[in-house]
C-alpha cells in the first residue's frame, strides 16, 4: 500500500505516530510562513501542516506548489491541533509533513469540489467523475451499495439464487418500446435489450429454481420523463409453489429488512387496499397515505338543486382541507387558477368554508341552502375551522384532477414529511384496460398475469370487470414495486394473446417459447420486481433517482460525459448491413 492510514482514520491516539496518507488536495491556506492543506479521500479530510523555518526548506517549497485535486503522498507526524475542529472526526488532529510526492498535478477543476459547489447541473454531468469526489454525491452511491447488499443478504437467508439473463434478447411489441441493437453476423436482424427479465425468470420456475432474483438492468426506450432514465435497475424476483399470499409476505419482509439495516426503521404491518377502493378514496394507484384527506363522493346531496354543472356531471367529488377555512377569497381564487392549470385542467372549484362560528358559507350559496351544506359538511366529517374543496366531471378526470388537488393540500399542510415512510399494498388491479388509441384491450401489468380465478367467467363478456393476482408496492405515493402470480398454463396464456388481439401465429411467433415451456410440466408461479434506483431515492429522503446513479443520462436521455448516443463510422454501418439514406 502507498499509504498507512486513510484521511478519515487519524484521532488523538495516533499522536506522535509517523503515517503516510494519499489523497486529493481539496484547498491550502498559506499564512505567514504557516502552511495548511486539507487533504481528502473518501474516507474523509485530514490537515496537513508545514511552517516555514520548521519544515525542511525544499518541502515548504513543494507544498507551496500544491494545486486544488492534486493527488499527493504525505508522510509525517501526527500532533495535536492547537485550534481543534469539532466538525470533523479527524479535528482533533494534523499531520506535520516530513516527506511529500506530487503523485500527479491536477488541472483546475471546473467546479468547486466541496459540499457547495458552484457547479450547475449539465457541467456536473459532463465532469461526473469530478462531482462523485464530492460527499453529498458519494455518499448517495454508499447508500445504494448498502441497499444492494442488504438485498442480498435477505434474499440469500430466504434461499433464492441470483441467476443472471442475458441482455441482448428479441423484440416484442408489448409494453414501452425497445432499445434495439443490430446483429452484424445476421444481416437485417436486430436483438432487443430487456424491458425486464419477465420470461426468462418465468422459464427458470420451470427449469425448477424456485427462487429466484437478479438485481438487473432493465431498458426502456419511452419519451423522458422528469425522473426517468432509459436504463435502469430492478430487484427482479420470482418464486414457484406459492399464492399471492407468499409474496405479499415474502417481500414485506425484505421491505421491512430494508428499512430496519439502511434507516434503522422498524416498519409498522404494511396496510393492503383495493385497486377500486383506491381509485375511489385517493383517485389513484398509488395514494400517498402518510395523511388521510380522503375522497368524498356527493352526487347523492349535490345533485338535482339546480346547480347545472354538479347535475351534468358522473361524479361530485371533494376533500376536506382541516384548519384551511382560514383561506381569503384570494387564496382560494388562486387554487381555484391552480386546479385549472392545465397540468391538472379542473373547469372549476367550488368551495365551502366551515367557519368558526359554526356558519357555512359556500361559492354556490344560490343553489344549497343552509341544511344542504351542512348535510354535506357532515359527509365530511368537517369541523368548524375547515374547508371543503369539490370538483366534479367524468369519473376518471375529476378523480385524477381531485388527486393532484389532494396532493398539493398535503403539502401546503406539511403532511408530506420525506421523513415518514409509509408502505402500502395495492392489490386487485383489473387485469385489462382499453386503449382509444389502438381500439384494443392491453394487459395493466403484462400479458402473463393471471385472472383472478373467480373472474375467469368474465373474460369473454365483461374483460373490463376481470380484476388480476397483480399487486404493487407503494411508498409515500409512489411506486416502488409491482408483480403478480402468472399464468402458467398454455390454454389460459393463448386465450390471453387472443384477448389482447394476436393472432395464433403472432402469439407463437413471439411467445412461442414460453408456452411450449408451459407444456414441459410449468409450476404455479408468482414474482415481483422493485425499482431500485427509486427505492435508494427514497431511503436518501430525495426525489431524484438520478443522484443514485453512477454515470446517468441527461433529460433527454444523453450521456453528456461520454457524449452518446453518437454515430458510427460508414465502415461499421456498413457491417451491419445498415443503409442511412
Ligand atoms: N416484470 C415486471 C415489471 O418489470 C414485474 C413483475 O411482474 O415481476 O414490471
Amino acid at each position: 500500500m502507498l499509504r498507512t492510514h486513510t484521511c478519515g482514520d487519524l484521532r488523538s491516539e495516533h499522536i506522535d505516530q509517523k503515517v503516510t496518507l494519499c489523497g486529493w488536495v481539496q484547498k491550502t491556506r498559506d499564512k505567514g510562513g504557516l502552511i495548511w492543506v486539507d487533504l481528502r479521500d473518501r474516507y474523509g479530510i485530514t490537515q496537513l501542516i508545514a511552517e516555514e523555518g520548521v519544515t525542511a526548506e525544499p518541502i515548504v517549497k513543494k507544498v507551496r506548489e500544491l494545486g486544488r485535486e492534486f493527488v499527493v503522498k504525505v508522510s509525517g507526524t501526527v500532533k495535536e491541533r492547537e485550534a481543534k475542529n469539532d466538525k470533523i472526526p479527524t479535528g482533533d488532529i494534523e499531520l506535520w509533513i516530513e516527506e511529500i510526492e506530487i503523485l500527479n498535478p491536477a488541472k483546475l477543476p471546473p467546479f468547486l469540489i466541496e459540499d457547495e459547489t458552484d457547479g450547475g447541473d449539465e457541467l456536473r454531468m459532463k465532469y461526473r467523475y469530478l462531482d462523485l469526489r464530492r460527499n453529498t454525491v458519494r455518499e448517495k452511491l454508499r447508500l445504494r451499495h448498502k441497499v444492494a447488499s442488504a438485498t442480498r443478504n435477505f434474499l440469500d437467508t430466504q434461499d433464492f439464487i441470483e441467476v443472471e439473463t442475458p441482455v441482448l434478447i428479441k423484440s416484442t411489441p408489448e409494453g414501452a418500446r425497445d432499445f434495439v441493437v443490430p446483429s452484424r453476423m445476421n444481416p437485417g436482424e436486430f436483438y432487443a435489450l430487456p424491458q425486464s427479465p419477465q420470461t426468462f425468470k418465468q422459464l427458470l420456475m420451470v427449469s425448477g429454481f424456485d427462487r429466484y432474483y437478479q438485481i438487473v438492468k432493465c431498458f426502456r426506450d419511452e419519451d423522458l420523463r422528469a425522473d426517468r432514465q432509459p436504463e435502469f435497475t430492478q430487484i427482479d424476483c420470482e418464486m414457484s409453489f406459492v399464492e399471492q399470499e407468499d409474496i405479499l409476505n415474502t417481500f414485506e419482509g425484505l421491505i421491512r429488512h430494508l428499512f430496519k439495516t439502511v434507516k434503522g426503521i422498524d416498519l409498522d404491518t404494511v396496510p393492503r387496499m383495493s385497486y377500486a377502493d383506491a381509485m375511489k378514496l385517493y383517485g389513484s394507484d398509488k395514494p400517498d397515505i402518510r395523511f388521510g384527506m380522503q375522497f368524498v363522493e356527493l352526487n347523492e346531496l349535490t345533485q338535482n338543486k339546480g346547480f347545472g354543472i354538479f347535475d351534468a356531471a358522473e361524479l361530485v367529488v371533494g376533500i376536506n382541507a382541516t384548519g384551511c377555512a382560514s383561506y381569503s377569497r384570494k387564496d382560494i381564487d388562486k387554487l381555484t387558477d391552480w386546479v385549472k392549470r392545465p397540468q391538472v385542467g379542473a373547469k372549476g372549484m367550488v368551495y365551502i368554508k366551515y367557519n368558526e362560528d359554526g356558519s357555512l358559507k359556500s361559492s354556490v350559496d344560490k343553489f344549497y341552502s343552509d341544511e344542504d351544506k351542512k348535510a354535506i359538511a357532515e359527509k365530511f366529517d368537517a369541523k368548524p375551522g375547515d374547508l371543503m374543496l369539490i370538483l366534479s366531471g367524468d369519473i376518471n378526470t375529476v378523480r385524477k384532477q381531485l388527486n393532484e388537488l389532494r396532493l398539493e393540500m398535503g403539502n401546503r399542510l406539511g403532511l408530506r414529511n420525506p421523513d415518514d415512510y409509509k408502505v402500502l399494498w395495492v392489490l386487485d388491479f383489473p387485469l385489462l384496460e382499453f386503449d382509444e388509441e389502438s381500439n384494443r384491450w392491453h394487459a395493466m401489468h403484462h400479458p402473463f398475469t393471471s385472472p383472478k380465478p373467480e373472474d375467469l367467467d368474465k373474460i369473454e363478456s365483461a374483460p373490463r370487470e376481470v380484476r388480476a393476482n397483480a399487486y404493487d408496492m407503494v411508498i409515500n405515493g409512489t411506486e416502488v414495486g409491482g408483480g403478480s402470480v402468472r399464468i402458467f398454463e398454455k390454454p389460459l396464456q393463448q386465450q390471453m394473446f387472443k384477448l389482447l388481439g394476436f393472432t395464433p401465429e403472432e402469439a407463437e411467433a413471439q411467445f412461442g417459447f414460453l408456452m411450449s415451456a408451459f407444456e414441459y410440466g410449468a409450476p404455479p408461479h408468482a414474482g415481483i420486481a422493485f425499482g431500485f434506483d427509486r427505492l435508494c431515492s427514497l431511503f436518501g429522503g430525495s426525489d431524484s433517482i438520478r443522484d443514485y446513479i453512477a454515470f446517468p443520462k441527461n433529460n433527454s436521455g444523453r450521456d453528456v460525459m461520454i457524449d452518446s448516443p453518437a454515430s458510427i463510422d460508414d465502415e461499421q454501418l456498413k457491417e451491419l448491413g445498415i443503409d442511412l439514406k
